[in-house]
């Protein structure tokens, strides 16, 4: 572990399914969690369910699509911490509904998509990475999503061959290619950034028929949250094992 404790982290979209599963589990680690929430009631309801366990858990108020509310959870950050350890860049959203062909997505819910899964993404990571860079183990986690591999797409073997959520998959695929250029930027720092793909999971996105409970879902983001001083960085995990790009 690069530090034993005293860490702080962020996560976006922390107030339900994966982000808020993996801000139960950094915190059970000693790390002071924040939970983005874009309705702060949501957050701070999400909140308290974890203060019960005596964990240091805290609902900020973030709406990645919203400049100024990025520009204000920044300033908390700061004033409450004066650096961030860990962003775990988690909010997104499907929109492109079923059944889904490249042709027929219209491009009103591509531009939804790429608001918050892309552009959020980037705008939210920018804004705090002068206090990541304050950070003596800086990390940054994507979610990104298998979804977002061109070459499980277009691999007729691949179980999700036949997968198509155009919007999304691309955004994903958006969210890999930043990844891997931010990592180049950051290589001669102490930042580490990677990708994740958590699994199919039993979340209001993933749904009901997901093989994975959230408990295993929220392990590739905590493991790319923590990762040690000699790990990776500019990769695409899923479970601690590389994903194909
Ligand atoms: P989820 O249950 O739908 O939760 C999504 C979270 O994102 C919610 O907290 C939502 O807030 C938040 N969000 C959406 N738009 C936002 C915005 N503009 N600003 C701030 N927060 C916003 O989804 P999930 O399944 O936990 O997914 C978490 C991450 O894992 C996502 O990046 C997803 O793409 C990825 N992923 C999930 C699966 C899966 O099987 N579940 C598979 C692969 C990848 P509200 O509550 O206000 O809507």
């Amino acid at each position: 572990m690069a530090q034993e404790t005293g860490r702080v982290a962020i996560i976006t979209g922390g107030n339900k399914g994966i982000g808020l599963e993996t801000g139960l589990q950094l915190a059970r680690q000693g790390v002071t969690v924040l939970l983005g929430a874009r309705d702060l009631a949501k957050g701070e309801k999400a909140a308290q369910g974890l203060k019960k366990e005596g964990l240091d858990v805290r609902a900020i108020q973030l709406d990645v699509t919203d400049q100024a509310s990025i520009a204000a959870a920044v300033g908390r950050v700061e004033r409450e911490f004066g650096r961030l350890d860990i962003l775990v860049n988690n909010a997104a959203v499907m929109v492109d509904g079923r059944p889904a062909s490249p042709s027929t997505v219209p491009v009103s819910a591509w531009r939804e998509t790429f608001e918050t899964n892309v552009f959020g993404l980037v705008a939210v990571t920018q804004a705090f990475l002068p206090l990541l860079r304050k950070s003596a183990a800086g990390r940054i986690v994507n979610l990104s999503s298998i979804l977002g591999s061109l070459a499980e797409h277009s691999d007729p073997a691949s179980p999700i061959y036949h997968a198509l959520v155009p919007a999304y998959d691309a955004s994903k695929a958006a969210v890999n290619m930043f990844t891997v250029e931010l990592a180049h930027e950051l290589k001669d720092t102490k930042i580490k950034v990677n990708a994740a793909h958590p699994g199919w999971v039993k979340t209001d996105m993933g749904g009901a028929e997901a093989p994975m409970e959230l408990t295993d879902g929220a392990k590739t983001s905590v493991w790319l949250a923590t990762l040690p001083d000699d790990g990776p960085t500019g990769g695409y995990f899923h479970m601690m094992v590389h994903m194909r790009w």
